[in-house]
């Protein structure tokens, strides 16, 4: 059974005491929760402080991105080592924005999970197509080609602490959500590429969260779909009062998922 994982993208936003105030608040909202993983992945300058009020709840933190060398002359660069002496345990990797605007490829993709496993992180690795290749019909390729990419190399132990995020381009902060059964062929195509490459067991057990304008209103539907796992939120996730009820969603799906 995968339990879901709900986890907010807090991009650039929050200086360190808006972070202390929201990180508490999700905190405080959600000690009813006991099958969900939740999770806040604040900007690097507020993960410490974020640490010190979530540790010990069930709020998990992670980073925003990583790089894959340990240490040296790369300036403003921060290592998974570093990450992990926040106290941070996961970090999101390859998200639409990181490749639309900061060069990111499928090659260093690779390079950030690797380096992010190394150091016993959990990462979340996004894919996803632009409005563009949805219309053009290249959807399933732009989706196979970024999956190849980010897991090349990777052994099924490796495969163990990795989570999938399905966002399509077109409906992050857009207000456009691909509808459940949109999201559901692409969940179901990632799984079956994860099986060819590292067997059934590894794609049975792999965790897909959809991203994409997630809103209390359309969480039920999304997360009700079989191979939907949880959610990457942006937006909503800014806020306790539009964050928590998508978890308390979630956990009220446990059961059926
Ligand atoms: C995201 O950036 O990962 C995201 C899904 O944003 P939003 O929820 O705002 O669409």
């Amino acid at each position: 059974m995968r339990n879901f994982i709900i986890a907010g993208n807090w991009k650039l936003n929050k200086n360190n005491s808006e972070a202390k105030q929201l990180a508490n608040q999700i905190k405080i909202r959600t000690t009813d929760i006991k099958n969900t993983e939740i999770l806040v992945c604040p900007p690097f300058t507020a993960l410490s402080v974020v640490n010190d009020i979530v540790s010990g709840s069930r709020v998990s933190l992670g980073a925003q991105n990583v790089f894959w060398e340990g240490q040296g002359a790369f300036t403003a660069e921060i290592s998974a080592d570093m990450i992990k002496s926040t106290g941070a345990s996961f970090v999101i990797i390859g998200h639409s924005e990181r490749r639309l605007y900061f060069g990111e490829s499928d090659e260093t993709v690779n390079k950030r999970l690797m380096a992010a496993l190394q150091a016993g992180l959990k990462p979340i690795i996004c894919v996803g197509e632009t409005l563009e290749q949805r219309e053009a019909g290249q959807a399933f390729d732009v989706i196979a080609t970024q999956i190849s990419g980010a897991f090349k190399n990777l052994s099924v132990v490796d495969m163990q602490d990795v989570i999938v995020a399905y966002e399509p381009v077109w409906a992050i902060g857009t207000g456009k959500t691909a509808t459940p059964q949109q999201a559901e062929d692409i969940h179901t195509f990632i799984r079956g590429k994860i099986a060819e490459q590292f067997g059934a067991d590894v794609a049975k057990a792999l965790r897909i969260q959809y991203g994409g304008s997630v809103k209390e209103q359309n969480a039920k539907e999304l997360l009700s779909q079989p191979d939907i796992d949880g959610a990457l939120v942006g937006g909503a996730c800014l806020k306790a009062e539009t964050f928590v009820p998508i978890i308390q969603i979630a956990e009220s799906l446990f059961q059926t998922h």
